[in-house]
């Protein structure tokens, strides 16, 4: 047997019982609300799905519950954008640091010039991404992200989720505010109103558990589907993810996080948390209670204990 063979059948043996433990936490968290149609996800759930690089699975919980991307989908768009343009022309509109602020923050955009937003993986760096996706029409630019993701995900039926993406729509003053600020600061260009709309779109994209896992796996083998055998990214575009996924993904508790688990990972307000353990697994977590720093409070549990029962940290 394989060194994962006999480290998957491990986890499938302790999986359920640590699940069960750290769903507990679930009561210390809150489900997102400024986004009101978020707020009707189940606070008790929690899933997880692992897939290998030989496609084997290992489930447990909730895994099968539908939710939105959020802000997991900001790793994708920030790699459809680098095959769009390149790596000079994204990071002329954003930077490469981590900020230690809220992820809807603004204050760094007025604070420190030349007020580009300081990393992808915040609302207003995503926000300038959005409006560097190619496309001729908003539609058109949704639609080419939509088939991204649902290529990463081997998946051809992942689609919007429409409730949440017209719930967010119809409340996002903040990130509304944002997209004006960075338009009048000269970083975004193009009408902010349909930016806002690919941005809104991409975090609505509706997928599971295993969805992430496939996508993290893609990650995980450099930027190859280890399925098809295809190459769907470029290594470098796959490394930078990466690093923004350590530095910054689990937004400002990403050193917190470093330290507990130590993999590449991204998490979103509706619960999700993709990550991976590097050449072996894709990782896709749900739990919508969330703790004060918006990271499902249960997941991130889950995976401190799995990480460090497997020794998977990469530090
Ligand atoms: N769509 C959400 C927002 O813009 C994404 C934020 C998140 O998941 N942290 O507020």
């Amino acid at each position: 047997m394989t060194t994962t063979g006999h480290e998957l059948d491990l986890i499938k043996q302790h999986l359920p019982a640590w699940l069960e433990t750290s769903r507990q936490r679930a009561g210390h968290g809150m489900v997102a609300s400024y986004i009101p149609e978020l707020s009707k996800a189940p606070k008790e759930a929690l899933g997880i799905t692992l897939i290998g690089a030989d496609g084997e699975c290992v489930t447990a919980g909730d895994c099968g519950i539908p939710f939105t991307m959020q802000s997991i989908s900001k790793v994708f768009t920030l790699i459809l954008a680098l095959m769009d343009n390149g790596e000079d022309a994204v990071f002329d509109k954003v930077g490469m640091e981590p900020t230690g602020d809220n992820f809807n923050s603004m204050l760094k955009l007025e604070l420190v010039q030349p007020g580009i937003p300081f990393n992808p993986l915040i609302n207003a760096g995503a926000i300038v991404i959005s409006s560097l996706i190619q496309g001729a029409s908003p539609a058109e630019k949704s639609a080419r992200a939509l088939e991204f993701f649902r290529r990463l995900a081997g998946n051809s039926d992942l689609d919007y989720d429409l409730d949440v993406y017209r719930s967010e729509a119809a409340t996002a003053n903040l990130n509304r505010s944002m997209g004006y600020f960075l338009k009048d600061n000269g970083v975004l260009v193009g009408d902010v109103e349909e930016v806002l709309e690919v941005y809104f779109r991409h975090c609505s994209i509706s997928v599971t558990c295993a969805d992430l896992a496939r996508m993290g796996l893609v990650l995980a083998m450099g930027g190859v589907d280890p399925v098809s055998g295809e190459r769907l990214i470029p290594r470098r575009y796959v490394q930078i993810a990466k690093t923004f996924m350590i530095t910054c993904g689990m937004y400002n508790a990403s050193g917190e996080f470093a330290i507990g688990v130590g993999l590449p990972a991204k998490s979103g307000v509706s619960g999700g948390i993709l990550t991976m353990v590097p050449g072996k697994y894709g990782i896709g977590v749900v739990g919508p209670a969330l703790g004060s720093k918006g990271n499902s409070i249960a997941g991130v549990h889950l995976l401190e204990t799995l990480s460090h029962h497997m020794d998977w940290s990469l530090f």
